[in-house]
């Protein structure tokens, strides 16, 4: 924790926990990409009765302490908001795990919508920009829980208009808020349509992280879009996967640009309504067996450090990134 001082004469980097700013630099090797919870049961239905605050504790609180003790200092959890966001949940495993945990403001939007609150239907991009604004400046309902990025989720193929509004909501609030913009994507065409409104909102890609960017299997797409400044999120490993993760990670590093690239497991997770929460993955693979691998495959230690800790810092660190 820090606090954040105003005459101080630099301001300090920090990055938004669910406990208050910490700074960039305390940040520590970070899973730029995990969940806790999520609940498919649909923006309609959702509501926080539906689990049990202390059973999904004691399902998932193992996992942290797991990954604390293996090194991991920050966990960001990716669940958006009518998909089981829980903020006092994260705060209460932030607190008894040690680890750093952030959310996110936004609206996920693929699932064919079924995730998007009716509002964000017929409100313009402004208005839905706006609600995001107030839970970075006051909070997320009440809680005092600040957002430290923003999620969105758009279709696979060509954006819809309703998700160019989401990515255009999400393009403002950036620039009030200086929140990364996370956005649950795969393959390339949507992911460069995003670029294309993120651009004419006046956003460098530096301010957009490309979730799911495994799932685009020409990785010069992954090449292309990190030149751009964009960051480039390999979040699927698992332990069936990690010579993928080799190629791809190799192949960024083969045109200098391991310092865009961003790794994770987008594992977990408690399922309401599943007895005991379900199949529950760890979030090991990355710090137990890929960095033995990259260190095999002659990475140096400051390669390693670059991918597990400068690069979730550099990419969740607040600052408004503007196209000057
Ligand atoms: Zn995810």
């Amino acid at each position: 924790m820090m606090t954040l001082s105003l005459c101080s004469r630099k301001q300090v980097d920090f990055i938004m926990t669910v406990n208050g700013p910490v700074s960039s630099g305390d940040m520590g090797v970070s899973l730029v990409h995990e969940h806790i919870l999520v609940d498919f049961i649909g923006a309609d239905s959702i509501t926080d009765q539906r689990w049990d605050r202390s059973k999904v504790i004691n399902r998932s609180l193992p996992y942290l302490k797991q990954i604390r003790e293996l090194g991991c200092r920050t966990f960001v959890e990716c669940t958006p908001a009518f998909l089981g966001r829980d903020p006092l949940l994260l705060k209460s495993l932030s607190d008894s795990s040690g680890l750093n945990i952030i959310t996110n403001t936004g609206y996920y939007g693929a699932g064919n919508n079924k995730y998007l609150p009716k509002h964000a239907f017929y409100e313009t991009a402004d208005q839905i920009a706006e609600r995001w604004k107030m839970e970075w400046d006051s909070g997320i309902a009440g809680t005092g829980v600040k957002p430290g990025f923003i999620k969105i989720g758009v279709m696979d193929g060509h954006l819809s208009d309703l998700h160019i509004k989401l990515v255009e909501a999400a393009a403002r609030t950036h620039l009030k808020t200086g929140l990364v913009i996370a956005s649950h994507t795969g393959p390339a065409i949507p992911a460069f349509e995003q670029l294309a409104i993120l651009k004419d909102e006046g956003v460098s890609p530096e301010a957009f992280i490309w979730v799911h960017a495994q799932t685009e299997n020409d990785l010069s797409f992954h090449i292309k879009a990190a030149k751009m400044g964009a960051w480039i999120s390999l979040d699927g490993l698992n332990d069936n996967n990690l010579d993928e993760y080799i190629r791809m990670i190799k192949n960024m590093k083969e045109r200098g640009l391991i310092n865009k690239v961003l790794l994770s497991h987008d594992s977990g997770w408690y399922h309401p309504g599943e007895e005991n929460g379900g199949n529950y993955k760890g979030y090991s693979t990355l710090l137990e067996k890929l960095v033995p691998l990259l260190r095999k495959e002659d990475f140096t230690e400051m390669e390693i450090k670059q991918l597990l800790v400068i690069n979730p810092s550099n990419a969740f660190t607040i600052r408004v990134h503007r196209i000057n």
